[in-house]
């Protein structure tokens, strides 16, 4: 039985105090939540403060992004000992908007998952097709790649998987639950061409446009085991519902 994981998203949003101000509304919301592992990943800024109101919750402290080496001359960049040090158990790595923006590549992002299991940070691991992609019957060929390429010499333990189509993220266009679990099913196959049968373990989150309206229908299909939320993970009030889904 794989344990449902939901993770917040903020990107580019929220102060210090912005995110202090969350933390104090959202914690008490979730204190009794105790089947899901809850993660929040606000900018690096507020990263230490996240971690001192976040010690002792069951709430975990994700970074958005990674570096692959552990010090020197890179101006701008984060290395992985560094976010251990601001309490990050977690970190997301190859999410798109990094491919897209950054030029992120799968041997860029292979190499910072690397990184992050040598430093026990627990992954997550983003990959997805654009609309072209998915609208010229690409789009089992970029997950496949995607998989193969980003986890390539990679250990299954402390890996989640979170497949976000790049037309739904931030677009209120949902997948249906038909198109997330088609997805996801096809991401486990191949998660098990690599891994055998340990990928029936790995849990695999669907993200773009997530709401507390529409979590529980997500959460129903058999191989999605939790999300990735940005939007609707700024407010305490909506991801504390997110949080609270119902299967
Ligand atoms: C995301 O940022 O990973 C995401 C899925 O965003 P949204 O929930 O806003 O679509």
């Amino acid at each position: 039985m794989r344990r449902p994981f939901i993770s917040a998203n903020w990107k580019m949003n929220k102060t210090i105090g912005e995110t202090q101000a969350f933390l104090n509304e959202f914690l008490p919301l979730v204190r009794d939540v105790k089947d899901a592992d809850i993660v929040i990943a606000p900018p690096f800024t507020s990263l230490p403060a996240a971690a001192a109101l976040m010690k002792g919750s069951n709430v975990s402290l994700s970074s958005q992004d990674i570096f692959y080496e552990d010090k020197g001359a890179y101006t701008g960049e984060v290395a992985p000992g560094m976010l251990t040090d601001a309490g990050c158990t977690h970190v997301i790595i190859g999410h798109s908007e990094r491919r897209q923006y950054f030029k992120e590549t799968d041997e860029i992002i292979n190499k910072k998952v690397k990184a992050a299991l040598k430093h026990n940070l627990n992954v997550i691991f983003c990959i997805g097709e654009s609309l072209e992609e998915r609208e010229a019957g690409k789009m089992f060929d970029v997950l496949k790649r995607e998989v193969e390429e980003g986890l390539k010499d990679i250990p299954s333990d402390h890996i989640v998987v979170a497949y976000e189509p790049i037309w739904a993220i931030g677009t209120g266009k949902t997948a249906t639950t038909e198109q997330a679990q088609e997805a996801h099913k096809y991401i486990r196959e191949r998660l098990a061409a690599i891994y055998g049968g340990a990928a029936a373990n790995i849990r695999i989150l669907y993200g773009g446009s997530v709401t507390p309206e529409n979590i529980d229908a997500l959460m129903a299909c058999e191989d999605v085991d939790g999300a990735l939320v940005g939007g609707a993970s700024l407010k305490a009030d909506s991801f504390s519902k997110l949080v609270k889904f119902k299967r």
